[in-house]
C-alpha cells in the first residue's frame, strides 16, 4: 500500500524519509489504549493512504475505522467501532506526510530570497501549504491550490486558514505575487466564504504601492466577508541582501510584473516606510478602525507593531485588539507585553529581587520602549536589569525586530558589555522547528561566548521566576 497519495504533481520540499510516523501518544488516549507506540508508522485508514495529519485526523472521526500500521517492518490493522468524535491522541513527526508545498509565486518582498546563502536548507523553504496555514498559522496566497486541493478545504472543513491577500486589485495583486493566479483572489476569498471557512487576511504594505488608494479598495472588498475574522497590516521588511537584490533589479523578471499597473512604472520600488508615511497608514487605518467599530462592533483591522513603534506613536490598548487574533504573526506583541510586565508590577512584592542583575537584549526598533518596561519592573522588584538593544548586522540594520537576531549579532552586540548576569531574549528568536538561531548557532554556544547563560523567554514573569530561582548567585547585594 502507498504511504501517500500520488502527488507528484506539486512541488514540494522536505519530504519525509519516513512519513505518518507517531512521535507522540498522549497519556490516556485512544490511541494509547490500542497499544499504538512512538515510532509506528501510520500508513492509512480504511484502506486509503494519508496525505497528512489533518486527513488522518478527518479518516478516523468515522464511526466504523480500520487503521494500519507499520511497525518495524511488521503490518498490524485495528478495527475498531467509534462514537464519531475522539480525540486519537496521535502527534507525527512530519504533519505532512507528502512534504511542504512550496510557493509558485514570485513576491518582490520576498524575506526567503533575502536570507543570505549557507544558512540551514530548513530557513529557505518558500512553503505556500494550507495545511500549515490551519495547523500553525502561516500565510499562504492560495496561488497554488489544485481543485482536488479546493475540494478537500471544503468537505474536511479545513479552517481556519491564513491569507496573504496584499491588494484585492486583480492586477496590482499578479504584480505583488508575481504569479497570473494571483489576480483571482476574490474569487478565491468567495469560494473560503461560501464554503463556511473562516479566514484571516495579511496585507504586506509597500510604501506607494498597496496603501493609500489601494489600501481603502482592499479593506472596502475584504469588509463583505462573513468568514473573515481579521485583517493586518505589516510595514514590508527589506533586508540588505533584498536591498542588493532590489538595486540589481533581479526581481520582477516574470511577465506579468513587468509593469506595475496604472502607471508607466516597470518594477515595484521595495522601500522602508518613512516616519510621516507610516503616520499616514495608523491615520487611515484608525479611520476603518471607526468604520469596523461601528458596524462590527470589533477593530477587525490590525496594524503591525513597527507602524507605531517607528513613529513613537503608543501603541494602542489591549482592547483595540479583539483578543489578539494574529499575536502569533506579531501584531500586538508590544502590548501584551507591556500589560504584561504592568500585571506582574502590581503583584510583585517590592523589593523581591533587590540586587539581582541581568541584561534584556532586543532589537532596536523596540529599545526605548524595553528600557521604560524595564524601568517600571526595576523600580518595584529592585532588580538592576539593564536593556541593550542589538543592532542586526546578519540581515542589515533596516531590520530591527527583535525577533531577527541572530547568534553573532548578540554576541557582537554584548560582548564588550560591563554589565552581569544572565541575557534574557525572547523566545522567538528561537526556531521551534530545529531549537537554532536564524544564523544556525545554538543558544548555548552563543551563551559559552558571551560567558553568560541567555535565557529565552515569553514574558516578564519568566525572566522574574528565573531571577527568584537564581537569586542567591545573581545579587549582588543580599
Ligand atoms: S508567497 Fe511570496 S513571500 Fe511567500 S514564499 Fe512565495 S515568493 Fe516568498
Amino acid at each position: 500500500m502507498p504511504v501517500v497519495s500520488d502527488l507528484s504533481h506539486r512541488r514540494v520540499d522536505l519530504v519525509p524519509s519516513a512519513p505518518g510516523t507517531v512521535e507522540v501518544v498522549s497519556p490516556g488516549s485512544l490511541a494509547m489504549e490500542l497499544g499504538i507506540e512512538a515510532g509506528d508508522q501510520v500508513v492509512g485508514v480504511n484502506g486509503y493512504p494519508l496525505m497528512d495529519a489533518l486527513d488522518f485526523q478527518y479518516q478516523a472521526q468515522s464511526t466504523s475505522v480500520t487503521v494500519d500500521v507499520d511497525r518495524r517492518g511488521s503490518l498490524l490493522r485495528y478495527e475498531l467501532e467509534l462514537e464519531g468524535d475522539e480525540s486519537w491522541g496521535i502527534t507525527f513527526a512530519d504533519p505532512t506526510f507528502d512534504g511542504v508545498r512550496i510557493c509558485e509565486n514570485a513576491c518582490p518582498f520576498c524575506f526567503i530570497k533575502q536570507i543570505p546563502k549557507g544558512m540551514r536548507r530548513s530557513l529557505y523553504v518558500m512553503d505556500d501549504d494550507f495545511r500549515y496555514s490551519m495547523l500553525y498559522g502561516s500565510f499562504v496566497t492560495l496561488t497554488n491550490l489544485s481543485d482536488e486541493d479546493w475540494t478537500r478545504i471544503e468537505e474536511q472543513h479545513i479552517s481556519p486558514l491564513h491569507v496573504s491577500v496584499h491588494a484585492t486589485n486583480p492586477d496590482l495583486r499578479v504584480a505583488l505575487v508575481g504569479n497570473p493566479k494571483a489576480g483571482r483572489i476574490l474569487d478565491d476569498l468567495q469560494r473560503l466564504e461560501d464554503a463556511g471557512i473562516d479566514f484571516h487576511a495579511q496585507l504586506v504594505l509597500v510604501p506607494g504601492v498597496n496603501d493609500g488608494a489601494e489600501m481603502d479598495r482592499s479593506l472596502e472588498d475584504l469588509s463583505r466577508f462573513r468568514h473573515l475574522r481579521s485583517i493586518a497590516g505589516v510595514p514590508v521588511g527589506l533586508s540588505k541582501h533584498g536591498q542588493e537584490r532590489q538595486s540589481k533589479q533581479i526581481r520582477l523578471s516574470r511577465t506579468c510584473m513587468r509593469l506595475l499597473p496604472g502607471t508607466q512604472q516597470e518594477r515595484i520600488d521595495v522601500r522602508r516606510y518613512e516616519s510621516d508615511e507610516a503616520l499616514q497608514v495608523i491615520q487611515q487605518a484608525h479611520e476603518w478602525q471607526g468604520r469596523f467599530q461601528r458596524e462590527r462592533g470589533e477593530t477587525f483591522y490590525h496594524l503591525g507593531d513597527e507602524f507605531y513603534l517607528m513613529t513613537g506613536s503608543e501603541v494602542p490598548g489591549a482592547d483595540h485588539y479583539d483578543g489578539f487574533p494574529q499575536i502569533e504573526d506579531g501584531i500586538g506583541i508590544t502590548r501584551h507585553f507591556l500589560d504584561g510586565v504592568s500585571s506582574y508590577v502590581q503583584r510583585a512584592r517590592v523589593g523581591t529581587l533587590a540586587g539581582v542583575q541581568g541584561s534584556v537584549a532586543c532589537g532596536m526598533l523596540v529599545g526605548d520602549t524595553m528600557r521604560q518596561a524595564i524601568d517600571g519592573f526595576n523600580l518595584a522588584t529592585g532588580a538592576e536589569l539593564t536593556v541593550t538593544p542589538v543592532e542586526n548586522q546578519f540581515l542589515g540594520p533596516e531590520i530591527n525586530v527583535s525577533g531577527l537576531l541572530s547568534g553573532q549579532d548578540l554576541v557582537d552586540g554584548l560582548r564588550d558589555s560591563d554589565d552581569d548576569g544572565p541575557i534574557f531574549v525572547t523566545r522567538k528568536m528561537i526556531s521551534d522547528r530545529t531549537g537554532t538561531l536564524l544564523d544556525d548557532q545554538i543558544i548555548e554556544d552563543v551563551a559559552g561566548q558571551l560567558g553568560r547563560p541567555i535565557i529565552p523567554c515569553d514574558t516578564m514573569s519568566d525572566v522574574a521566576r528565573y531571577l527568584r530561582t537564581h537569586r542567591p548567585v545573581l545579587a549582588r547585594v543580599a
